[in-house]
């Protein structure tokens, strides 16, 4: 069991504790977080995790989500940046895409409908489409990500994909950008 969300009391946050609230995965999972804590050691998810931590401190609050991937890309030595973005967010692909290149890196990027493949072919009926009677294409977040590890990028940057693009999706379009009031896509 692993109730986060029902749990109002935060204790991970705390040095010193009474007790775990109920629900809570801390309870009998030492094995786990020990497990957790020797990928982290790995020199490769370390430069990540480390320098995620010092950009987050560094721009607390004050640094947008564009600005926090530069900054985090810099410190982990992360030059060649992919973009796998939503058809919907094209132009605001277009202008992060610029702005990474302007600060020098190097930049690929993959579109969600990519490869063009109609929904029939996944078994799609007429009347599942969005708009029934045309034709549409997949999202393939599988061909964005291939595609981007193709060319070998160094840190993959998901832009607006929708619900159906991961297994494990994100509900809100990656919350965090303090400075912008959590709307990573709005200005400061
Ligand atoms: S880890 Fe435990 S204390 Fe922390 S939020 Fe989850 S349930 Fe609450």
């Amino acid at each position: 069991m692993t109730q986060c969300a029902r749990c109002g009391k935060h204790i991970c946050l705390e040095e010193t504790f009474p007790g775990l609230p109920a629900g809570c995965p801390m309870e009998g999972e030492d094995r786990l977080y020990e497990e957790s804590l020797e990928e982290y050691k790995k020199p490769e998810i370390r430069n990540i995790a480390v320098n995620a931590a010092i950009t987050e401190a560094a721009g607390y609050g004050v640094w947008t989500r564009l600005e926090e991937i530069a900054e985090f890309a810099w410190r982990a030595h992360f030059n060649k940046l992919g973009m796998a973005f939503c058809m919907g967010l094209s132009k605001e692909a277009v202008r992060i895409e610029k702005i990474l290149r302007k600060l020098g890196f190097e930049v690929e990027s993959a579109v969600c409908k990519t490869g063009r493949r109609p929904k029939e072919l996944l078994g799609m009926r007429n009347e599942d489409k969005v708009r029934p009677g045309t034709f549409e294409v997949i999202c393939n977040p599988i061909a964005q990500a291939k595609l981007l590890n193709r060319v070998k990028t160094d840190l993959n940057i998901v832009i607006g994909l929708c619900v159906d693009m991961t297994p494990c999706s994100s509900s809100i379009p990656r919350p965090g950008d303090r400075a912008c009031r959590q709307r990573p896509g709005a200005g400061p």
